[in-house]
C-alpha cells in the first residue's frame, strides 16, 4: 500500500464521524452542522481531542467523558468501517475521477444503510438526492453507456417493485427506491449480479439469525443494508466477479 492510500483511509476515518452525525441527526430532523457534538446523553459539548475518529472511542472506553453514559458501537464502527472502504476505494480507482464519485457514493450508502437498520426506513431525504447525483453523473462518466444505466436503473426498479406487489411486506417502498440509485450507479449487467449478492446475503443473514433464535419466522429484516453491501461490492469489484463467472460459465 502506498503512503497516498494510507492518506485517504485516515480521510474515511474523519469523513466516517461526519456520517455518524448524519446518521444520528437526518433520521431526527436536526441540522448536521448546528450545534457541534454533544453527548446526547448529558447534552456535555465534546471537547475536540474527544473528537478523534476511532482512538476516542478507544481512549475512552467507549463512555461519555463527562456522565460515563455509554457512546453507541455504531460510531465505532462506521468510523472504522468508511476508513477501510476509502482504503479499498483507492486501490482499487486510484487517483482519478472515479475515485472521488465512488467515495460519495459509498459515504450515502453507510448513510442510508445505517439509518435503515436502527429505524427500519430508508429515507427519501437521502434517497432521491443520491438519484440526481447518479442522474447527473451517468452522462458524464458513462457517456457512451448512458442507456445502459438508465435500463439498470429501471430494470432494478422494476424487480423489487414486481416483489413489493406479489409479497406484501416483503419489499418497502424504501428499497424500491434505493434500487434506483443503485441501478444508476452500476449499469447492466451488474444490476443483476447486485440484485443477487443482496439475496443471497440477505438469505444467508435471516437463516442465521433464525437459528440463533434473534428473530423468528414472522419477522422480517431491513433490506436496505443488504443491498448497499452488495452495491458496494459490485461497485468495486463487479466486473471481476463478471469476468470470473463468464470464464467459469464457458469453461
Ligand atoms: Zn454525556
Amino acid at each position: 500500500m502506498t503512503i497516498l492510500t494510507w492518506m485517504y483511509g485516515v480521510l474515511g476515518l474523519v469523513i466516517g464521524s461526519f456520517l455518524n452525525v448524519c446518521i444520528d441527526r437526518i433520521p431526527l430532523d436536526q441540522s448536521i452542522s448546528n450545534p457541534p457534538s454533544r453527548c446526547p446523553h448529558c447534552e456535555k459539548r465534546i471537547a475536540s481531542y474527544d473528537l478523534i475518529p476511532v482512538i476516542s472511542y478507544l481512549v475512552l472506553g467507549g463512555r461519555c467523558r463527562n456522565c460515563k453514559e455509554k457512546i453507541p458501537f455504531r460510531v465505532f464502527f462506521v468510523e472504522l468501517l468508511t476508513g477501510l472502504v476509502f482504503t479499498l476505494v483507492w486501490s482499487r480507482f486510484g487517483q482519478s475521477w472515479q475515485t472521488l464519485v465512488v467515495s460519495i457514493y459509498c459515504s450515502l450508502l453507510i448513510v442510508i444503510a445505517f439509518i435503515d437498520l436502527e429505524h427500519r426506513k430508508v429515507l427519501n431525504l437521502l434517497v432521491f438526492p443520491a438519484i440526481w447525483i447518479a442522474l447527473i453523473m451517468v452522462p458524464v462518466l458513462h457517456f457512451e453507456n448512458f442507456w445502459s444505466y438508465l435500463a439498470a436503473g429501471v430494470a432494478g426498479f422494476a424487480v423489487l417493485f414486481l416483489i413489493s406487489v406479489i409479497r406484501p411486506g416483503a419489499m418497502g417502498m424504501g428499497d424500491v427506491k434505493l434500487i434506483v440509485f443503485l441501478g444508476l450507479i452500476t449499469g447492466f449487467p451488474d444490476i443483476i449480479l447486485l440484485l443477487f449478492l443482496a439475496f443471497v446475503l440477505g438469505g444467508l443473514i435471516a437463516g442465521f439469525l433464525l437459528l440463533l433464535k434473534k428473530i423468528n419466522r414472522k419477522d422480517s429484516i431491513a433490506f436496505g443494508p443488504f443491498l448497499a453491501l452488495a452495491g458496494f461490492i459490485v461497485l468495486l469489484y463487479g466486473d471481476q466477479i463478471l469476468a470470473w463467472w463468464t470464464r467459469m460459465a464457458s469453461g
